[in-house]
């Protein structure tokens, strides 16, 4: 006998295909959704569909934005030769926080993973070589400390060399292995402030 209805069973079905979200979870989390007032549900599942429908990557960038230019690339007020390349949005995020980087980013949107098969034309490279033609000073390489990460830098900094821009690669503060979005703000500005030239 199914301990479920098929509908209760199709919710926890897609919770649990949610990241980090496991089948106890799940179950958790699609009764609590057959509890809410209906009105709630529908708010709910129309935020979703809207934000997925409505918000896009920037076309400079390519963080999420609402518009096609995100508020970072649009503001005048940042140092748009200062280009920090970091490999997702979470990222970003951590040095945003800081408040204290004022150049622009890149969003890479993966790192090269020869072991995962993702290789620079997986990842949003083209588009920052593109960037450089215009008016770029640096690129500071901010992909994370793993082995992918890593990668990911050696393979820009040899890309990007020849064109003359400075590229550097932020410092080894950050631990090994270590998420960026997972580091707390002084280690973020000190891996900033003590970057290296590549
Ligand atoms: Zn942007």
């Amino acid at each position: 006998m199914e301990l479920y209805s098929g509908h209760i069973n199709k919710l926890i079905e897609q919770f649990a295909k949610l990241p980090g979200v496991g089948s106890k979870s799940a179950q958790r989390l699609a009764l609590h959704v057959i509890n809410m007032p209906p009105e709630h549900v529908e708010r709910f599942a129309q935020i979703m569909v809207e934000a997925r429908r409505n918000i896009h990557y920037c076309n400079v960038c390519y963080t999420l934005s609402d518009r096609e230019i995100c508020p970072i690339c649009a503001n005048p007020g940042r140092n748009h030769g200062v280009i920090m390349v970091v490999e997702n949005i979470r990222d970003l995020a951590a040095y945003e926080k800081t408040g204290k980087f004022e150049g622009v980013y890149h969003v890479l949107h993966g790192a090269i993973s020869p072991m995962l098969g993702i290789g620079p034309n997986d990842i949003r490279l083209k588009e920052l070589i593109k960037r450089l033609e215009g008016d770029v000073e640096e690129v500071i390489i901010a992909t994370n400390s793993s082995l992918e990460g890593e990668t990911t830098a050696m393979y820009i900094s040899k890309l990007i060399k020849p064109t003359g821009v400075r590229v550097t690669r932020i410092a080894s503060g950050v631990p090994v292995g270590g998420d960026l979005e997972c580091i707390d703000e002084m280690t973020l500005l000190r891996a900033l402030e003590g970057r290296i030239e590549l």
